[in-house]
């Protein structure tokens, strides 16, 4: 599978949702990568934030048919959201205060080696849950672990 490709001297990276019936092709590097815990952020990913790397809508490449949800935002722009109408991955965010860019929810690229977030934001909406905490257990992959085994 290629997961990153050399396109005329200029690098692509790409991305497909949970299923593979969206997916999707995009030039260059991000603009901004950032970590938002705002509560719209919490209940499209169904977690305690979204990661999002911002890019130029012009670099951005979708093959297949994305749902869509727009919505009102705080500051009164409408946020339209794409996601795979099958499986539910959320693909894509856009802005209408932000014209010109999308934001890509970075879980949902192949590769993301090398993307480090540079800003985090809502920070006020952060879950207590969703903090970074060496103190609890941590495993590479699923530990053999049942509800009957407790903590
Ligand atoms: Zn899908
Ligand atoms: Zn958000």
């Amino acid at each position: 599978m290629t997961v990153v490709k050399q396109c005329g001297g200029i690098f692509v990276r790409v991305g497909k949702c949970l299923c593979g019936a969206c997916s999707y092709e995009i030039d260059g590097d991000p603009i901004v990568i950032a970590i938002c815990h705002c509560t719209d952020c919490q209940r499209l990913s169904g977690t305690g934030h979204s990661t999002g790397a911002m890019y130029a809508e012009s670099g951005i490449r979708l093959f297949g048919q994305p749902a869509t949800y727009a919505m009102q935002s705080e500051a009164g722009n409408t946020v339209k959201r794409l996601f795979c109408g099958t499986c539910g991955s959320p693909l894509f965010g856009k802005n209408t205060g932000m014209p010109g860019v999308m934001t890509v929810t970075m879980g949902t690229l192949d590769t993301s080696d090398g993307m480090l977030p540079q800003v985090e934001i809502f920070t006020r909406t952060r879950r207590d849950w969703d903090r970074p905490n060496p103190a609890i257990q941590s495993f590479e992959v699923q530990p053999g672990w049942k509800p009957e085994d407790g903590i």
